[in-house]
């Protein structure tokens, strides 16, 4: 007997309803990842599902709206080639206006973006010794496995080191980051973030003879820097291969989160597995005696 492929009975299968298959073919035709649509992948399919195939985007959150403001303010900034950093901040203060319009940006965080605006700054107007700045803002798009990699880099600088027939070139690979915590010189060599940039590098600006990436945290004044390996930067386009093609044969998108990541997660209210995981984050605050936050109140 064969099955007819109706809504109820996908569902009853715990596969996609049907009319969501268009959709999920027209998204496996022309995939295109980014460093973030690989973790949102790994650590929930369903999320994935919602945010990428649906297009149901979470609402921004205060920190997405503060680092969309900073990248525009730079990309217009670069843009329309601004002279000093007041020019800098009047583009930045009319784009934290504009984002206001989509959240909520606390004047404390705005002023912590402008010191940090105000650092970049500095290292833009005045590179180090024996650096250029080559480009800002630079977007690229790779091919890994038959699968396109995109995103922007911050900033990419040119040095120079050592002297006359000793000297070589490393591009230094920058990302900034606006967050209150940073991850550890340890764990730097398996950071896909960096490896995707430094392999976004070695694509657009061939010939180096060193390609070095760097988180560099602004709030917490540290820089975590890390040259990748030819076998390290392969262990990595492994990784993104094998996570493309499991995006590619996923028919169910099945939710995997945490109750922390539930409850924080902007599509609890329309998943089912969400609300008992972040039932089970409340019941947790609630024995710590932690006050339960607002946007649980629903459950
Ligand atoms: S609520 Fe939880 S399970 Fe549902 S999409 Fe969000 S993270 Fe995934």
């Amino acid at each position: 007997m064969r099955l007819r492929t109706t809504k109820s009975n996908n569902e009853a299968y715990g596969l996609l309803p049907v009319e969501d298959f268009v959709g999920l073919l027209t998204h496996r035709l022309r995939l295109r990842v980014s460093y973030t649509r690989l973790s949102v992948y790994e650590d929930c399919p369903k999320k994935y599902h919602f945010t990428y195939i649906l297009s149901d985007r979470e609402p921004p959150s205060e920190a997405m709206l503060l680092g969309s403001a900073v990248h525009s303010a730079l990309e217009t900034w670069m843009a329309e080639q601004g002279e000093d950093e007041d020019e800098l901040l009047d583009i930045f203060s009319a784009a934290v206006a504009r984002y206001r319009t989509e959240g909520e940006i606390s004047g404390e965080e705005e002023e912590t973006a402008r010191h940090m605006l105000l650092d970049y700054y500095s290292q833009v107007d005045m590179p180090r010794e024996r650096e250029t700045v080559i480009a800002v803002e630079q977007p690229f798009s790779i091919i890994i496995g038959g699968l396109e990699v995109i995103g922007f880099i911050d900033r990419l600088n040119l040095s120079t080191v050592g002297e006359g027939s000793d000297s070589c070139t490393v591009l230094n690979i920058i990302d900034y980051k606006s967050g209150r915590s940073s991850i550890t010189q340890a764990k730097a060599k398996t950071n896909r973030q960096l490896a995707i940039y430094t392999l976004a590098a070695r694509e657009m600006y061939p010939g180096m003879n060193h390609y070095s990436s760097h988180f560099v945290y602004p709030r917490l004044n540290k820089t975590i820097s890390y040259t990748f390996s030819t076998e390290e930067l392969n262990n990595h386009i492994r990784e993104i291969k094998k996570i493309g093609k499991d995006i590619r044969a996923d028919n169910s998108f099945r939710p995997k989160g945490s109750p922390m990541q539930c409850a924080y997660c902007g599509h609890v209210r329309k998943c089912g597995y969400g609300k008992i995981q972040a039932k089970k984050w409340i019941g947790i605050l609630r024995k710590r005696g932690t006050e339960i936050p607002e946007h649980l109140a629903f459950l």
